[in-house]
């Protein structure tokens, strides 16, 4: 993977672009897709954003999302654009798998690939060009810098602005984790100046929800939390009956394992629901217990020192009993 410096100079000539993120996008992979998309197309390029699956109802008023293709619903024109692409943009995760039934089409196509992206340990012999920086609070953060560093600062419009600003907020739980930097308060300064609107973002992202998703945080709470004081960790497990019963939906779920963390003295959160296809993990941690390198080691998963997520094709009542047990062995890292 070489620098991304070195592709500065073709921005300027336009091509047929792809942009993509992870599977199931949240605010900064679908903001950082939607940022560098309103950019590009200032450029004269022709840009497709294409999200691997589906994505969260609360992400549906961002500016330009609904030319973005579903390629799950849209399979054979997705694999029609990606084949045709000159570029594709990778942004938002560090390895092709994390776009699930994409990562073939993405690999097999002969063109320059070029990652952003802020997740530990990436895939560069995947890419052409790329940046990775963990210490960055956010892809949209990356982006943001990719603007102003190519010399196109004046491209930053309130579309752009509204994007990235979508995706630093949810990744750095709205300006409190420790990766927000002097920098990312700069940026959002100057996106401030440009005339951005902060407010309705956080309600558009926040307070934008149905009845049933309150009254099922309430029940999960009450009903499939356990803590386990010896390992200062906090547990929560979610059969699919529940997400049947209170209709939950894709997003309707992120943000629930923050809870756990508000116990006092947790160090770890853990969370799992039964998904379709397999049981999805996500791991939040407060200090040094590495939930990057558990989830790797334990769940096929990976993610950030503090934030991470994996999976399993264990029922859930396996993966609940092998979390229990392997948590054993970092009693003294979590006291
Ligand atoms: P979440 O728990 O919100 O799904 O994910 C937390 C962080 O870990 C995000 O940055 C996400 O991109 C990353 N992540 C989630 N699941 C996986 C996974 O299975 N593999 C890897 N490598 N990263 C993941
Ligand atoms: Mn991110």
């Amino acid at each position: 993977m070489q620098q991304i410096q070195e592709f500065y100079p073709q921005l300027d000539i336009p091509k047929k672009v792809v942009i993509t993120s992870h599977q199931k996008p949240d605010g900064d992979a679908m903001g950082s897709s939607l940022g560098l998309y309103h950019f590009l197309v200032q450029l004269g390029h022709s840009v497709t954003v294409i999200s691997p699956t589906n994505w969260a109802d609360f992400l549906d008023w961002m500016p330009g999302i609904k030319n973005v293709i579903d390629f799950e619903r849209f399979r054979d024109k997705s694999i029609a654009i990606i084949n045709e692409a000159e570029i594709i943009f990778c942004l938002d995760f560090n390895i092709l798998h994390r776009t699930k039934h994409m990562e073939q089409y993405l690999a097999a196509a002969n063109c320059t690939k070029i990652l952003i992206d802020h997740h530990q340990q990436p895939q560069e012999e995947a890419f052409t060009y790329g940046i990775s920086n963990t210490y960055k609070s956010s892809t949209c953060e990356m982006v943001y810098d990719f603007i102003v560093e190519s010399h196109h600062p004046d491209k930053i419009s309130l579309d752009v602005a509204t994007c990235l600003y979508t995706g630093v907020m949810t990744d750095t739980g709205s300006f409190r984790f420790p990766s927000t930097t002097a920098s990312v308060h700069k940026m959002i300064a100057h996106l401030k100046e440009l005339g951005l609107q902060h407010t309705p973002i956080h309600d558009n992202i926040y307070d934008n929800f149905l009845e049933d998703r309150l009254r099922f945080i309430g029940h999960a709470l009450s009903n499939r939390m356990e803590v386990l004081y010896e390992y200062n960790t906090a547990l929560m497990y979610i059969p699919k009956a529940d997400l049947v019963k209170y209709n939950i939906k894709t997003g309707d779920t992120e943000g629930l394992v923050n809870y756990l963390l508000t116990i006092q003295g947790m160090k770890l959160g853990a969370i799992v629901i039964d998904r379709d296809e397999e049981r999805k993990w996500s791991f939040r941690s407060k200090g040094s217990f590495d939930v990057n390198t558990f989830a790797r080691t334990h769940f096929e998963g990976g993610g950030h020192a503090n934030a991470a997520g994996g999976r399993s094709s264990d029922n859930i009542e396996t993966t609940v009993n092998k979390f229990k047990q392997v948590i054993k062995q970092y009693e003294s890292q979590l006291q």
